[in-house]
């Protein structure tokens, strides 16, 4: 397939696609380095760019150097659309923040939330998420080992 007519059917495929997911395709299928998977040797790794139409605002460079050396990572969302974690091949989680996410898990767990005039938080803390184990209430991204 001509690398037009593969973005043209990407766009069409993502359709609610960011703008940073779609500089990644486009990156991707320009790279003459790459793979026939799309990830190993690549700048940019086509799985990086799914994960991203999948409303991953960013991929952990981790994450990124294992696709790059042909290793597979799933991107999993089975919880929540803030609420995700990459899987790495030998188990360990990256688990992103969001403030969404914080408040996602709180709510998950019941707890009382709390609203002082200046931010809204919960009284004992947010919790666990009860479906996915993400622990991440405070920021960046945490790494989970198996
Ligand atoms: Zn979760």
């Amino acid at each position: 397939m001509k690398r037009g007519a593969r973005i043209r059917e990407e766009r069409a495929r993502y359709s609610n696609m960011s703008g940073i997911a779609a500089l990644g395709f486009l990156i991707n299928g320009m790279d003459e380095r790459k793979d026939d998977d799309g990830d190993t040797g690549s700048a940019f790794p086509r799985s990086d760019a799914e994960d991203m139409s999948k409303g991953a605002r960013f991929v952990p460079g981790e994450v990124t150097l294992a696709r790059r050396a042909g290793k597979k990572v799933n991107f999993v969302t089975i919880c929540d659309p803030n609420c995700w974690y990459w899987e790495m091949p030998d188990g360990s989680r990256f688990y992103h923040y969001d403030p969404i996410v914080y408040r996602h898990i709180g709510l998950a767990n019941g707890r009382e939330e709390i609203n002082d005039g200046n931010r809204t938080y919960f009284k004992d803390g947010p919790g666990h998420c009860p479906r996915c184990g993400n622990i991440n209430t405070r920021g960046g991204v945490v790494k989970v080992k198996p």
